[in-house]
């Protein structure tokens, strides 16, 4: 457009003339999404559905982590993520002080407690200048949410984690695909955990995703929320569900103290 142009405001024409709703439409739902749901409509495969394992390998594939577990929404897979990094009650875990409720809230149903450090006006993300005073013995994770899809100072802040001996959590609700200094976001953390809600970048409708290449992160994470993946029974009311610690100890991974039973006692 040449810049003698008039504005509209004083009677020019628009330099864009796509209509508004075509411009701003968020998720962009194609036919072949139609089919693929139609599909697992028709097979009446909404639960257990392979889909979801389908979808949970090509994501761990596409981010290049060893795991990925799909969930229900982002907050469940952030709650997922911080219980399988050991939070419980009495423990502390810290939080960006600007950011989704959902990445900091899950703690507080662990029974644990958020401390919230500072973001940087630069990146808007966790502001890894604010974080090491904030650490107690009680500390179990720092949550680090790549805002609006910028990658926080990972490195950083992976090194004060390790100094630390705590675990990072990435929130890469924002972030899908994202890279920081070639890697994707989300799986510079211990574990990254994303929404897959419907204004996120990458939507299915209501939906959450775990990745981690940590074994043991992974099996908690399952232990946790998906009894019907860990081989157990899942008719807790036959006579033969009876389920022990000791029976559920491959699922879960080295037991990490009062969590670990509150684990249990969640899942059973
Ligand atoms: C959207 C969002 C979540 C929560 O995701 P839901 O799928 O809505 O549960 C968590 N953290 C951040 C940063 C988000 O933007």
């Amino acid at each position: 457009m040449s810049t003698t142009a008039k504005l509209v405001l004083f009677g020019g024409s628009p330099a864009i003339t796509l209509d508004r709703g075509d411009i701003f439409k968020w998720p962009i739902v194609t036919d072949e999404d139609i089919a693929a749901v139609t599909q697992v409509l028709k097979d009446g495969a909404m639960s257990g559905t392979g889909i979801t394992r389908e979808f949970e390998k090509e994501w761990a594939a596409y981010n290049n982590t060893e795991y990925a577990l799909g969930y229900c929404n982002g907050t469940a897979a952030l709650l997922g993520a911080m219980w399988a990094c050991g939070v419980g009650a009495g423990d502390e875990v810290i939080a960006p002080g600007m950011t989704y409720w959902a990445a900091a809230a899950p703690a507080l149903q662990l029974g644990a407690t958020v401390h919230f450090a500072d973001i940087d006006p630069e990146t808007l993300c966790l502001d890894p200048k604010d974080i090491e005073h904030r650490i107690s013995p009680r500390t179990k994770a720092i949550v680090v949410v790549n805002y609006a899809a910028y990658p926080a100072d990972l490195d950083e802040i992976m090194e004060i984690a390790k100094r630390h001996n705590i675990k990072v959590i990435e929130d890469n609700s924002h972030g899908h695909g994202a890279l920081y200094k070639g890697r994707k976001c989300g799986t510079i953390g211990d574990v990254g955990a994303m929404s897959l809600m419907s204004g996120k970048s990458f939507p299915v409708g209501e939906g959450g995703i775990l990745v981690t290449n940590d074994r043991t992160i992974y099996e908690r994470s399952i232990a946790y929320g998906f009894y019907e993946r860990t081989g157990v029974p899942s008719n807790f009311n036959a006579p033969d569900a009876q389920i022990t610690i000791d029976e559920l100890t491959p699922y879960i991974g080295a037991p990490l103290g009062g969590s670990y039973v509150a684990g249990a006692v969640a899942l059973l």
